[in-house]
């Protein structure tokens, strides 16, 4: 029996969460990571570019962006707001993420103790 890696010559595991997975296991690490379950991985038909989407934010981005967004305030909340409305519901829908970003990260923290950081859709 052939692997579907084998058969199609596509890795099945998300090239950007083997990119992630060395900063997740760093235990000095001061970003939690929160959301990976929003992310899709995609290939352009035809290339090995690849690219991604995030379902919470409704974006998308190359890798290393991505990465990036996802350390990122507006993700964080997007990602706690799709999936945790109760937590951020006293917070105005407007408000200025800059001065959430302290709060944002001590409930991503939180959350990625309580749930992981997901795992990205290939
Ligand atoms: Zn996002």
């Amino acid at each position: 029996m052939q692997s579907i890696e084998a058969q199609t010559g596509v890795p099945t595991k998300s090239l950007l969460f083997n990119s992630l997975k060395v900063y997740l296991n760093n235990k000095n690490r001061l970003q939690p990571i929160i959301g990976l379950g929003s992310i899709i991985e995609c290939v352009k038909a035809g290339t090995q570019e690849m690219f991604y989407l995030c379902e919470v934010c409704v974006c998308r981005l190359g890798k290393a962006d991505m990465r990036n967004h996802i350390m990122g305030s507006l993700h964080r909340y997007n990602y706690i707001k799709a999936w945790h409305p109760h937590l951020v519901c006293e917070w105005q829908e407007k408000s200025d993420l800059s001065r959430l970003a302290w709060p944002l990260m001590e409930m991503a923290t939180v959350l990625e103790g309580k749930e992981g950081p997901g795992e990205v859709q290939v």
